[in-house]
């Protein structure tokens, strides 16, 4: 590679003496920007429960939250029924048309033959209308009010329950708006999306569709983030950046939730005739799911921004004509400042090119000025791919040695105090920025590397363009920026103040844009893809860099001492950020133990075959705690025996047999024509249970169509000797019908009944948790299965 050439008025940015000076303001002005993103992300103080009516209140919200987490209140258990009661007791009580619709509803999606089968559930909505003055259609408040079984769901989501009732409230006060204000509280979204489905596909007032904006929370703590729309949502962005008080959402996140596993009531409406928003928060995950997730972790705060979006956008909606929503495309759009900026998604690939463009342009000028030869600007693209590369693997190391200190982190969503973590890895991120600099700054020269920074933007922004679009402005813009600054340090003086200006603003922009998803990325997904995190603080860093040379001492022209000293100097940030990665990492470790308050999560269940005798401890630790240890040895495969709880393989140990009954198959018809067999049976449960299943031995009959409480269910053939199942969820004591046309091979057809109720207390050999060990967040932790096969 070339060496660029020092003619003395080519070493700085500014003069020698003016160059620390330039440092400092261009380091002050950065941190006040970043200051302002942080500020911008932050939550509202909640309001006191004797604020104005007409407002919405973080402290009489939380009065709802504790009375529906005031425990465990899964689909189907007599405290879902007191929730439920509480929530239409209030509704009607603030004057509203209330009713429960209650029906069986299939899953929300398609149904699917996977995961035990296809799924079904007893849902109990809570639906109550405020009617509008002159309405153009309606607009659906949507949370769901069931809890996982294994918490009271404080979070999640009496969250968004609460929210819903405290704006109905201030709905009721106000005057009238002009459409249809329709409040759901959907029941087992839990379990399968069971309640939201069942609404939207069979309630009279979602006949007509409408505008749908659902309240979630993954967490305890953090900014409501806007994560999810309907398609072509251009008019519905517009609005939300307009009449939400908080508008921290980004067309990115719509990127980054398709890619996870995670769904919500909202899926059930994106199928069908409805437009929508679906928001949450999403920090503090640790408690996700747990018996953790209790009224007093919520961080009110949250709450309030949840509730000061919700009342903003429901009168907003309230008043839009909803006949025209649809807009023909999506939108970029982005938090800024404490606001929303938007454009149309159409502009995404010719900014994206254009950005290219520029960031090319600047490099023919830079080598035309001097500033870089063909030679160096080649060098500084290639090695920039460096950091962009080791950066995030560096993290991802880091979290691997963590966990390998602190195994019990493996389980978790999140450590419960994250921050030190976070912090680690970023300032890891910098240490591998600033060493590559101060490696490279004398040898390629600091416009050569400023130039691959942006190119590699440039190229990014391009690239998501085509594969992510709403995610490309992140790379696009700041990369845009750059190059601009660049014309503009190029057009002017060099030893003046324009061009040290030009790149701190250019830094800004890149701050303004990118710092955000850094702060948003690590409680979206976990400190286990801390990577991700920090190749976007590494974009970032790349974005800064002519602001981080000013941190440099003068580039060329030393020699001997001077030089020796300067590349000392310049080593300096590189090993400060590597120190602070090392101390905060360790402070994380110290502060972040597990104790009484915050407990190793364990996961464990109880599976009895109650025709052989036989019982398992079952977990789906992939290497058990020392607690769970203690009842598991070795992997074991249970799709054979226990077909209702999946077909992954988990690890068991044997258990004593409790005496507990399966259910019981009550064989109601059993007609034949032809080589066809229709069999009609109830299978009824015999105890209180949460869930039912019942499979069929496809090696002893063809499942030809079935239907289940009368609705049919697909039948696709499953993986394995029970080729076909179905999961329902919330059974009556009374039981659930089931309907199996089907070719028999021969004999008798074999057909597995099972059912699971929550709770190991009772089991013989189970051992209470000692202090801090706790219970993951799952849907399956402490579930107790009891299965039997018939033949028929
Ligand atoms: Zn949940």
């Amino acid at each position: 590679m070339g060496v660029p050439p020092t003619r003395p008025a080519d070493r700085a940015f500014a003069r020698p003496r003016r160059r620390p000076i330039a440092a400092v303001a261009a380091t002050v002005a950065l941190l006040a920007v970043g200051a302002g993103v942080l500020v911008g992300l932050s939550t509202p103080a909640p309001r006191p429960a004797d604020a104005p009516e007409g407002e919405f209140s973080a402290g009489r919200a939380f009065r709802n939250v504790e009375v529906i987490a005031a425990e465990p209140h899964v689909a189907g258990s007599a405290a879902n029924d007191r929730v439920r009661e509480h929530l239409v007791g209030t509704l009607r009580g603030l004057g509203l048309q209330t009713e429960v619709q209650d029906a069986v509803a299939p899953e929300a999606g398609q149904l699917s033959g996977a995961a035990g089968g296809a799924t079904l559930a007893r849902v109990r909505n809570v639906v109550a209308r405020l009617p509008g003055t002159d309405p153009t259609g309606k607009v659906f408040l949507v949370s769901h009010y069931d809890s996982v079984q294994t918490g009271p769901g404080g979070n999640d989501d009496a969250a968004g329950t609460s929210a819903i009732l405290e704006v109905a409230r201030a709905l009721s006060t106000g005057p009238r708006p002009r459409n249809d204000i329709v409040f759901v509280l959907t029941d087992a979204e839990e379990a399968c999306l069971c309640g939201a489905a069942g609404f939207a596909a069979d309630h009279p007032l979602a006949r007509d569709g409408g505008v749908v904006l659902n309240l979630e929370a993954r967490g305890s703590t953090g900014p409501v983030i806007m994560f999810e729309t309907s398609r072509n949502n251009a008019k519905l962005v517009e609005i939300f950046g307009r009449a939400a008080p908080h508008p921290v959402g980004t067309s990115f996140a719509v990127e980054i939730y398709r890619a996870l596993p995670n769904d919500t009531d909202f899926t059930a409406f994106l199928d069908r005739r409805f437009v929508g928003l679906n928001s949450a928060y999403i920090d503090g995950g640790a408690i996700y799911h747990t018996p953790l997730d209790v009224p007093a972790r919520m961080d009110r705060g949250s709450l309030q921004m949840h509730g000061d979006n919700a009342l903003g956008l429901a009168r907003e909606f309230g008043r839009t004509d909803l006949g025209d929503l649809r807009a023909g495309h999506d939108d970029t759009y982005f938090p800024v400042l404490g606001g929303l900026v938007r454009y149309p998604g159409w502009l995404t690939l010719p900014l994206a090119v254009a950005a290219l463009l520029a960031v090319g342009a600047l490099g023919w000028l830079l080598r035309r000025r001097g500033r870089a030869t063909a030679g160096t600007l080649a060098a500084g693209f290639g090695l920039t791919l460096a950091p962009v590369v080791v950066a995030p693997l560096g993290a991802w190391l880091l979290w691997t040695a963590i966990t390998t200190i602190r195994p019990g982190y493996a389980e978790l969503l999140d450590p419960y105090r994250p921050v030190w973590y976070r912090l680690a890895v970023v300032a890891l991120s910098a240490a591998v920025l600033f060493c590559w600099y101060a490696l490279l700054r004398r040898r390629v020269g600091p416009a050569a590397l400023a130039f691959g920074g942006l190119a590699w933007l440039a190229v990014f922004g391009v690239l998501l363009a085509v594969a992510v679009p709403g995610g490309a402005y992140l790379t696009t813009l700041p990369a845009l920026a750059g190059a601009l600054a660049g014309f503009a340090a190029l057009a002017t003086r060099r030893d003046g103040p324009w061009p040290v200006v030009a790149v701190t603003l250019a830094a800004a922009v890149a701050v303004v844009i990118l710092l955000p998803p850094v702060v948003l990325l690590f409680p979206a997904l976990g400190m286990g893809m801390g990577a991700v995190a920090a190749l976007v603080a590494v974009l970032l860093g790349l974005a800064v860099l002519p602001v981080v040379d000013l941190l440099h001492p003068r580039a060329g022209g030393q020699r001997g001492l001077l030089a020796l000293r300067a590349r000392r100097l310049g080593a300096l940030p590189a090993a400060a950020a590597a120190l602070a990665a090392v101390v905060l990492a360790g402070v994380g470790l110290a502060v972040d133990r597990f104790d009484a308050a915050h407990p190793v999560p364990t996961h464990l269940m109880y599976a009895l075959d109650a025709g052989t005798g036989k019982a398992a401890w079952l977990t789906r630790e992939e290497k058990p705690q020392p607690w769970t240890d203690g009842y598991v040895d070795g992997t074991v495969s249970i799709a054979d025996d226990f077909p209702g709880l999946g077909t992954t393989e988990l690890r068991g140990g044997p258990a004593t047999a409790a005496p507990l009954p399966a259910p019981k198959l009550d064989l109601l018809s059993d007609s034949r024509s032809g080589d066809q067999r229709v069999l009609r049976v109830r299978v009824v449960p015999q105890r209180q249970v949460r869930l039912l299943t019942l499979h069929v031995d496809t090696s002893t009959a063809t499942v030809r169509s079935a239907t289940v409480a009368g609705r049919n269910v697909p039948v696709e053939p499953g993986d394995g000797k029970w080729g076909f199942g179905v999961v329902f969820h919330a059974p009556p004591p009374e039981g659930v019908e089931v309907t199996l046309t089907l070719v028999p091979r021969g004999g008798a057809v074999s057909v597995r009944a099972m059912d699971a109720s929550d709770g190991l207390s009772g089991v013989p050999g189970f051992r209470p948790r000692p202090e801090g060990v706790g219970v993951v967040g799952s849907h399956s932790s402490e579930m107790l299965a009891v299965a039997r096969t018939y033949p028929l």
